[in-house]
């Protein structure tokens, strides 16, 4: 660690969150750019760096050790470059040499869910854990695993997809990615939703949507919203636990939008991951709440720029 801060850039679905990161992993200063969809790989990119250099300015922060950069998906680290990932025009485009070349720093590339893991880890709810695992509850179920202070991954540069794990082969419905039965299509916030909008629906007069109203029905005793909650926290258990018969974690942290809703949820994921485990996966095992929030993608992604040995350059960041 060079004492410089780093620019993290944290690219979503809809949008990208970009900071300038201490190296304690405070945030000096940051922005979310919106993708506009017509963008070439390129273009979206250096609308990002654009913003990063306005970013950097403000927060006075001449100098960077370096860019880190999150995205979904599938990671080619040696080519920097990523599939699969919900931002087509980035798909397959060279990501890293792109950064690279318009900045004069040196970037690096890594799945969101690990980013998340490696922030946590680093500067949250997961220092000095030996195994530590983040479990990301939101529109998809990510999983981050860092070993010994280094990031696991085991196909495609990730963990694999792991929030697809089957967990209900017997029912009906499908995830996003058209698999049946697995962890996303019972238990993310999108598939929640659609529980109670399809409750909604049959109840005379129907109702408000989205998750918000599910959980204040749920915490006022109606029994039929706490049916789909306590479902939901049954299957995120068996997803749980199966990760945790395979890595052996010594702390998961649980965390994205839906860890919001509180002991509601959580209270019941861990009861029944407790019920369902082998006990002497539990023994040295502590459940705890994730600490950064939305900010833990893009303080990951800076963290990888802050262990970059290669770094030396620290040239001010190019203005588009
Ligand atoms: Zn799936």
């Amino acid at each position: 660690m060079r004492g410089l801060p780093a620019l993290g850039i944290d690219v979503g679905g809809g949008s990208a969150k970009i900071g300038v990161v201490a190296p304690d992993g405070s945030v000096l200063s940051q922005c979310e750019v919106v993708s506009d969809p017509r963008l070439s790989g390129g273009a979206l990119l250096d609308s990002f760096l654009a913003a990063a250099a306005r970013l950097q300015a403000e927060a006075r922060t001449p100098d960077l050790a370096g860019i880190g950069i999150g995205l979904p998906g599938q990671i080619d680290r040696q080519n920097g470059t990523t599939h699969v990932g919900n931002v087509p025009s980035l798909n397959g485009f060279p990501i890293v040499e792109h950064v690279q070349a318009r900045t004069g720093l040196h970037a690096r590339l890594e799945n969101d869910a690990t980013l998340a893991a490696l922030a946590e880890h680093r500067f949250g709810s997961g220092r000095g854990a030996t195994r530590f695992m983040t479990v990301t509850l939101g529109t998809g179920i990510g999983v981050g695993f860092i070993e010994n202070g280094a990031a696991v991954h085991t196909s495609n540069g990730t963990l694999g997809d792991i929030g697809h794990i089957i967990v209900d082969p017997l029912g009906a419905r499908r995830c996003r990615q058209g698999c049946h039965g697995c962890l996303e299509s019972v238990a993310s916030s999108l598939a929640l939703a659609e529980r109670y909008a399809e409750l909604r629906r049959s109840a005379p007069g129907g109702g408000p949507s989205g998750l918000a109203p599910l959980f204040e029905a749920a915490r006022v005793g109606d029994k039929e919203c706490l049916r789909i909650i306590d479902e939901a926290a049954r299957f995120l258990a068996a997803g749980i636990v199966s990760w945790i018969h395979i890595f052996a974690p010594d702390r998961i942290a649980l965390a994205g939008g839906m860890s919001k809703s509180g002991p509601i949820l959580l209270d019941r994921i861990i009861a029944a991951a407790q019920a369902l485990a082998i006990p002497n996966y539990l023994a040295n095992l502590s459940f705890v709440p994730a600490e950064l929030g939305t900010d833990a993608g893009l303080v990951g992604a800076a963290a990888l720029a802050f262990e970059t040995e290669t770094g030396r350059d620290t040239r001010e960041l190019a203005v588009i």
